[in-house]
């Protein structure tokens, strides 16, 4: 049986949206791109979708990203390749803002770039469930209008990312999971894997392989239309049980931004599902008025960090330029770049 979307069911459920050929939304998205290939990206060049908007109102742009979170200290954490790696998407990352580029598309460049790293635990590096596949989570946010798109247990789509982003500006929904979601998607143009068990990293020796340099990944972004925007990229904790879900698709538990804050997580997901994390971080700051790293500290460190079995971490920036990082303990592999700071890439110790 086709695991294509039929056409009358897409004419159902996605009136007045037309579908792109299969594959076309990744074509040329896989790679670092250069600033001039990434504004022509497919992704964004479609008839159906908006087109990029290039603003340079401010001179003020900020880039944080996120390459996941260990908890404890480990020598392989992270490795050479993985800080490298983080280096090189802040620089890009830098140039695309820079030059005008929007905050979503440069939160969706650099997650492609992990995912296709194969050195995180993201797309093409995701660890696999204890049943031995694979299955991804991903999801985006654009602080501004509160538009979001999100994707869970994906099993055959290369960059969850993009699919998120999909399902954000060509459907009117928010989620799509399993296989019916992936079908629907790869009707729309995301790029299916024809054999995701050779595309996926082989997890040869699962413990030894535990912690070695990969983790979940994300990013935030304040373009220089004052946009903020969050993304963040998965294939679950390690050893999960198939079909479980974690925070990382959900939106107001890893991935939020709205016109003041832009956050993702990483982390153990089932506790920042409970604490509907982020969101609760980004009303203190709009209700309370309490500063973004007071907000998140409390969040982290006294909510999630004191319960039993828990652990994790987030990035977060802001629109007057707050970067933050707060996490319950050792081993956040973040980096950042404004306009006025070059890349830094950095493993946070507390
Ligand atoms: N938060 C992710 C999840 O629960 C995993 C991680 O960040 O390590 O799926």
């Amino acid at each position: 049986m086709s695991r294509r979307t039929s056409a009358p069911l897409a004419a159902v459920i996605l009136a007045g949206i037309s579908l792109t050929p299969a594959g076309s939304l990744a074509a040329g998205a896989s790679a670092l791109p250069a600033p001039a290939a990434a504004a022509a990206s497919p992704a964004t060049s479609s008839p159906a979708a908006p087109a990029p908007t290039f603003c340079t109102a401010s001179g003020r742009y900020t880039l944080a990203v996120h390459g996941g979170y260990v908890g404890e200290a480990h020598p392989d954490w992270p490795d050479t390749a993985v800080r490298e790696l983080t280096r090189r998407i802040l620089e890009h990352g830098r140039e695309r803002l820079a030059a005008g580029a929007s905050a979503l598309d440069v939160v969706v460049e650099s997650i492609v770039a992990f995912e296709d790293s194969g050195q995180t635990d993201s797309g093409k590096g995701s660890f696999q469930n204890l049943a031995g596949f694979t299955e991804t989570d991903a999801s985006v946010m654009v602080g501004s209008t509160g538009r979001s798109g999100a994707v869970a247990a994906m099993q055959r789509l290369k960059n969850p990312i993009l699919a998120a982003r999909l399902v954000m500006e060509r459907t009117p929904h928010v989620l799509f999971v399993g296989p019916a979601g992936e079908d629907t998607l790869v009707g729309l143009g995301a790029q299916a894997l024809p054999d995701p068990k050779s595309y996926y990293r082989p997890v040869a020796e699962p413990e030894a392989d535990k912690n070695k340099g990969h983790g979940t990944v994300g990013a935030v972004a304040l373009d220089r239309c004052g946009v903020l925007a969050a993304g963040t990229s998965t294939g679950g904790t390690y050893g999960k049980l198939p079909g479980r879900v974690g925070d990382s698709p959900i939106i107001g538990a890893s991935t939020f931004a709205n016109e003041q804050v832009a956050l993702s997580s990483t982390g153990a997901g089932e506790f920042f599902i409970k604490r509907a994390a982020t969101r609760d971080i980004a009303t203190r700051v709009a209700y309370l008025h309490t500063p973004l790293k007071q907000a998140a500290d409390y969040v982290i460190r006294d909510l999630i960090g004191t319960a039993d079995h828990s652990r994790g971490a987030i990035i977060a920036i802001s629109r007057d330029g707050q970067i933050v990082f707060s996490s319950t303990g050792y081993g956040l592999l973040h980096g950042y770049v404004t306009e006025k700071q070059a890349p830094t890439v950095a493993v946070k110790v507390e």
